[in-house]
């Protein structure tokens, strides 16, 4: 490994997260487990591979460059592309059997212009309703009835009909009741379409956890799986974090009192202290955000000092260490343990925040991919992961 800075990813976690969630609703709830952003910082590809072990039956992605990497790597199971994609690109879509959400006639009319009719292909489509998030979707009766003539072709087949909630996490769930009883309206719309429509979804994780009657024909399952969920609620089933962040102590000196250091002498020795350079900064997605924020060090908590730069922080250790020493960022040392929430916490943000911006920089270590092997003929294995594998 180049690089001293790394992220160790427990796969038998991703699916025993899964699994705790499978084992949480009904078997006739489908599990779209969500890969998008490069599986939450995870890598997409073995999340997508654990999570199916977990018994994910579908898979999600953001963008279309997303479901063709998964595609490209050897999986086949349906995956649904959760945002609008450029009309333009329907064939590439098409090409790569990828399920694509449509927001509205207009949008639907303009891939249908480049889709011949009666081709071989089917356009499989998800028709997002917005209930409430205000992001993207259909809002208005009338402009499902516009949609649903577009809908109604031997060549499109209307795989699923979804909404998303704002406040999921909210001890107050007043406006979540509102959302779904909107949306239980529209499934009504859907049903009496005449349109044959697979799956109607509405829960992503915190609302398919806390709230399973809303589970519906399938949940969409991100930040769960990767075992996040919002520390002010108590979590119904057992999740662990599957990530733990990693470095090295590249330089360690002694500052005297007064000294400062950091760009703009943002840091002053208030005693005579030692100071430990860590090889990561904001161009890994430690941003300058995490000042203030501790680091671990031989089992005990390190405080970063002064402002964090492009490629290293500065941390205050508590006494004198080797180089070389081993730096946790995310995870635990003996009994010291630093959490996504935490951090999360310090932002101003939640955890998958965190998570996803952890740079390409980063080197990603998966330390149990023997675990997954027997389960996958070597023929189906994604190049990728049997070269990691070898
Ligand atoms: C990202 C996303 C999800 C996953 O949400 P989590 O809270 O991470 O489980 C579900 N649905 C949609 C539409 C999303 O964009």
């Amino acid at each position: 490994m180049l690089r001293n800075t790394w992220a160790e990813i427990s796969l038998s976690r991703i699916r025993e997260n899964m699994l705790n969630i499978r084992r949480s609703l009904p078997n006739t709830v489908k599990l779209m487990a969500v890969v998008k952003a490069n599986g939450y910082g995870h890598g997409d590809i073995e999340s997508a591979m654990s999570a199916i072990r977990g018994g994910a039956d579908y898979l999600a992605v953001a963008y279309l460059e997303e479901g063709i990497r998964l595609r490209d790597a050897g999986l086949k199971h349906p995956i649904l592309v959760l945002t609008p994609i450029q009309p333009e690109l329907v064939q590439l879509a098409l090409k790569h059997d990828l399920a694509l959400t449509v927001t509205s006639a207009k949008r639907f009319s303009e891939m249908r212009a480049i889709k011949p009719y009666g081709s071989e292909s089917k356009l499989r489509v998800h028709v997002k309703m917005d209930t409430g998030l205000g992001r993207i979707g259909i809002r208005t009766k009338q402009e499902w009835d516009e949609l649903v003539p577009w809908l109604r072709s031997e060549d499109v087949e209307v795989d699923g009909f979804y909404t998303h909630f704002a406040t999921a996490g909210l001890a107050d769930t007043s406006f979540l009741n509102q959302q779904a009883s909107r949306f239980i309206e529209m499934k009504a719309w859907g049903s009496s379409s005449g349109l044959d429509i697979r799956h109607y979804h509405c829960a992503g994780s915190i609302a398919a956890l806390r709230f399973p009657d809303l589970a519906m024909d399938m949940v969409r399952i991100g930040a769960a799986m990767y075992g996040f969920y919002p520390s002010q609620l108590s979590c119904p089933v057992k999740l662990n974090p599957a990530l733990s962040l990693h470095s090295q102590l590249i330089q360690v000196k002694q500052l005297a009192k007064g000294e400062v250091l950091g760009y703009d002498n943002s840091y002053r020795a208030e005693e005579d202290e030692w100071i430990g350079t860590v090889p990561i900064g904001y161009a890994d997605g430690w941003t300058q955000r995490m000042q203030g924020t501790d680091v671990l060090v031989g089992g005990r908590r390190a405080p970063v000092v002064g402002k964090i730069y492009m490629d290293q922080l500065m941390i205050k250790l508590p006494g004198p260490c080797a180089e070389g020493t081993h730096v946790t960022l995310i995870g635990s040392q003996g009994e010291q343990r630093i959490t996504f929430s935490e951090l999360a916490v310090h932002i101003g943000s939640v955890a998958q925040e965190v998570s996803t911006s952890l740079g390409v920089r980063i080197v990603r270590t998966y330390n149990d991919f023997e675990e997954m092997r027997p389960r996958w003929d070597k023929q189906t294995w994604p190049n990728e992961i049997n070269q990691a594998v070898i």
